[in-house]
C-alpha cells in the first residue's frame, strides 16, 4: 500500500473528550471517528486491524468446530417475550416499532434468535452437538458509553452459541471454547487471564471472563498468588470466617456520638478499630424493594454480590430520603437493631463479631455490645463484600489474594437450559424422550479487543501493535523524495517485501522525515525501513524496531530477512 493512496488522517492532538490511551491513539492515528455518543466509524487503517483480528478469531472458532452464520441485527419482540427478557433487560435494549406498529429491538446479543433458529430444524440427539458463531454488530444503549470503542453503544461482537444433548457434552463444548479463546488471545499477543465471572443478565450456571491486564481496565480481578484461582471481584468467593469470636455477649449500651457519621469518625471518636464496627447501608433493588446491607467497618459492599444475594437484577444505594423511608432513621446513624420491616443481609464476616458497635437508628448515637443472635436475629448471612488484597484464598491453603485491573475482552457462559426451556428448543433423546437442549454462549468484543491491545502496548509516541494485528507489518520510509536513488531503493525494498508475502506500506508522501517518523511511531508499524541519502551512499538502509527502538543497518537485499526477524521477536 502507498500512503499517498491510503487514507490515514492523523491528528497532532487527541480530542479533549478522549480519556484513555487507546481512544486517544485510535483517534490520532486515524483509525476511528465518532459519529454520536458510543457510535463510531472505522476508517481504513482501523478496519485493517479489525479484519486481521477477525481472521484469527475465525480460524480458531473453525478449528474448534464452530460454524459461521450471520443473523439479523433487528429482532422481533416476540422472541424476547418468550425468553422472558423483554421486561427485564431494561434500558440497554434499544426498542422500536415498524410501520405496522410491531415491536422490535436492535440485538444486544443473540440467544433468542439462535435458539429460535435451532428449534425450527433440529429434532434428534443425532443432530447435536452444534455450535454456531457470527461476527456482527450489536447495540446496547449503555448508560455511560466511554473510552471510545471500548464501551460503545454500537459495537461488533463475535458471538457463538452451542447446543448439546447431554450435560457432559455441554461441558465439552464449553471447554472447547475456553481453549479456543485462550488460543485467540495468545495469538493476539495479549497478556490476559481467564477468570471466574458473574453470569449477570445473560443468565446461566457458570462462566469465565477473559481479561486483558491493564491499569485502565474497568474490572478488578482477584487472583491467588499460590494456586490457579482467579475471579472477577463481582464473583470471587471470600472464605467465611469459621468461628464466632470468644467472649460473652455484654448488655447493649447506647453511646453519644455527636455528628460522628462515617466509620472513620466513629472509630476515631470511640477509639475502636473499624473492624469492630458494623456498617449499615440501605439499597434499593430494581423492583423498588429496600434492602439493608451490613458489613464490617473496614469492608465494602459489592453491589453485584448483594444483588445476587437478594435475587435482584440490580441494586443501587438509597438516597437520604429513601433511607429514612426504609428505616425511619437518619443516615449516618443506622443500625440493624429493631429493623424488622425490611430485609437485612449481613456479610459473613459480621456473623462472627462479638460485642460490635453500630448505629442506634437515631441522630448522634451509636450502640455498643451488639451481637447478631440476640440483637438482629432476622438477618441472613451471605458473601456480599469486596475482596481485599491479602484475604485468604478460598480454594487453597495458605494462598493470599491479590488484585489487578483488567479489560473484559471475552466472556463464555454455560447457559444450561434457561433459553431452551423458555423457548421450547427440544430434541428427542436416544429413548425418544423430549429434552431441552443444553446451551452455552461465548462472546468476544472485537473493537474492545483492538483497544485493549493498545492499552497494553503503547508508549508516549503511539501504538506498538502486536505483530499479529498490526495494520501493516512494516513501513518503508524514504527520507528524500527528491532524490532519485533514494526513491528507487525504497520502491525496490517495498516491492521485495510485498513479493515475499509481507504486508508493507510505503510513505511516499512529499513530507519531511520528522513528520514521517512521528506518524510511523503513532500508527505503530512493528518495523520501519528508513531509506536515506547518506546511508544509501554507503549501501545501507536502516531498520527500526518500533517496540525496542533498536536500529540496525543492512544492505537493501537483507531487508526482508531483517524485518522478519523484528516481527518474529514481537
Ligand atoms: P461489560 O461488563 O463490559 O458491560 P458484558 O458482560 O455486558 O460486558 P457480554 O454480554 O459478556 O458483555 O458481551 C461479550 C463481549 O462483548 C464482552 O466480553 C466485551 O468484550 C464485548 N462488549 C460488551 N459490551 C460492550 C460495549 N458496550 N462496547 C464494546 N464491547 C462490548
Ligand atoms: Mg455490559
Amino acid at each position: 500500500m502507498r500512503l499517498t493512496r491510503f487514507y490515514i488522517p492523523t491528528l497532532k492532538e487527541a480530542p479533549a473528550e478522549a480519556d484513555v490511551a487507546s481512544q486517544k491513539m485510535m483517534m490520532r492515528a486515524g483509525m476511528i471517528r465518532k459519529l454520536a455518543a458510543g457510535i463510531y466509524s472505522t476508517l481504513p487503517l482501523g478496519l485493517r486491524v479489525i479484519r486481521k483480528l477477525e481472521n484469527i478469531i475465525r480460524e480458531e472458532m473453525n478449528r474448534a468446530g464452530a460454524m459461521e452464520v450471520f443473523m439479523p441485527a433487528v429482532q422481533p419482540s416476540e422472541l424476547w417475550v418468550e425468553s422472558g427478557r423483554w421486561d427485564v433487560y431494561g434500558k440497554e435494549l434499544l426498542r422500536f416499532r415498524d410501520r405496522h406498529d410491531r415491536e422490535f429491538c436492535f440485538g444486544p446479543t443473540h440467544e433468542e434468535v439462535i435458539t429460535d433458529l435451532v428449534r425450527r430444524d433440529v429434532r434428534s440427539y443425532r443432530d447435536l452437538p452444534l455450535n454456531f458463531y457470527q461476527i456482527q454488530t450489536k447495540f446496547r444503549d449503555e448508560i455511560r458509553p466511554r473510552f471510545g470503542v471500548m464501551r460503545g453503544r454500537e459495537f461488533s461482537m463475535k458471538d457463538a452459541y452451542s447446543f448439546d444433548a447431554t450435560d457432559d457434552g455441554a461441558n465439552k463444548s464449553y471447554e472447547a471454547m475456553r481453549v479456543a479463546y485462550t488460543a485467540i488471545f495468545t495469538r493476539l499477543g495479549l497478556n490476559f487471564r481467564a477468570v471466574e465471572a458473574d453470569t449477570g443478565q445473560i443468565g446461566g450456571s457458570f462462566s469465565h471472563e477473559f481479561m486483558v491486564l491493564a491499569d485502565s481496565g474497568e474490572d478488578t480481578i482477584a487472583y491467588c498468588g499460590k494456586c490457579e484461582y482467579a475471579a472477577n471481584v463481582e464473583k470471587v468467593e471470600i472464605k467465611a470466617p469459621a468461628d464466632v469470636e470468644s467472649g460473652e455477649a455484654l448488655p447493649l449500651e447506647e453511646v453519644s456520638t455527636p455528628k460522628m457519621k462515617t466509620i472513620e469518625e466513629v472509630s476515631g471518636f470511640l477509639k475502636i478499630a473499624p473492624e469492630r464496627l458494623i456498617k449499615t447501608l440501605v439499597y434499593k433493588t430494581d423492583t423498588g424493594e429496600f434492602v439493608v446491607a451490613l458489613t464490617r467497618g473496614d469492608h465494602d459492599v459489592n453491589n453485584v454480590k448483594l444483588a445476587r444475594a437478594v435475587k435482584a437484577n440490580e441494586v443501587t444505594m438509597a438516597d437520604d430520603a429513601e433511607v429514612f423511608k426504609a428505616t425511619n432513621a437518619p443516615s449516618g446513624f443506622l443500625g440493624p437493631i429493631g429493623l424488622t420491616s425490611v430485609k437485612i443481609i449481613a456479610d459473613n464476616a459480621v456473623r462472627v463479631l462479638r460485642n460490635a458497635v453500630t448505629g442506634a437508628n437515631k441522630k448522634d448515637a451509636h450502640v455498643r455490645n451488639v451481637n447478631h443472635e440476640r440483637d438482629f436475629p432476622n438477618a441472613t448471612f451471605a458473601d456480599i463484600r469486596n475482596v481485599k488484597a491479602g484475604d485468604p484464598c478460598p480454594r487453597c491453603a495458605g494462598g493470599v489474594m491479590g488484585l489487578a485491573r483488567g479489560i473484559e475482552v471475552g466472556h463464555i457462559f454455560k447457559l444450561g437450559t434457561k433459553y431452551s426451556e423458555a423457548m421450547r428448543a427440544t430434541f428427542l433423546d436416544s429413548e425418544g424422550k423430549e429434552q431441552p437442549m443444553i446451551m452455552g454462549c461465548y462472546g468476544i468484543g472485537v473493537g474492545r479487543t483492538a483497544a485493549a491491545a493498545i492499552e497494553q502496548n503503547h508508549d508516549d509516541k503511539g501504538i506498538i501493535w502486536p505483530s499479529s494485528i498490526a495494520p501493516f507489518d512494516v513501513a518503508v520510509i524514504p527520507l528524500n523524495m527528491d532524490d532519485e536513488a533514494v526513491v528507487k531503493a525504497a520502491e525496490e525494498v517495498y516491492a521485495e517485501l510485498m513479493k515475499e508475502g509481507l504486508d508493507p506500506i510505503i510513505d511516499d508522501r512529499d513530507a519531511r522525515g520528522g513528520v514521517k517518523f512521528n506518524d510511523a511511531d503513532l500508527v505503530g508499524y512493528p518495523a520501519q525501513v528508513v531509506v536515506g541519502k547518506k546511508s544509501l551512499a554507503e549501501g545501507k538502509v536502516e531498520i527500526k524496531n518500533r517496540k525496542t527502538g533498536e536500529r540496525v543497518s543492512v544492505a537493501p537485499g537483507e531487508v526482508v530477512a531483517e524485518v522478519r526477524k523484528v516481527i518474529a521477536g514481537y
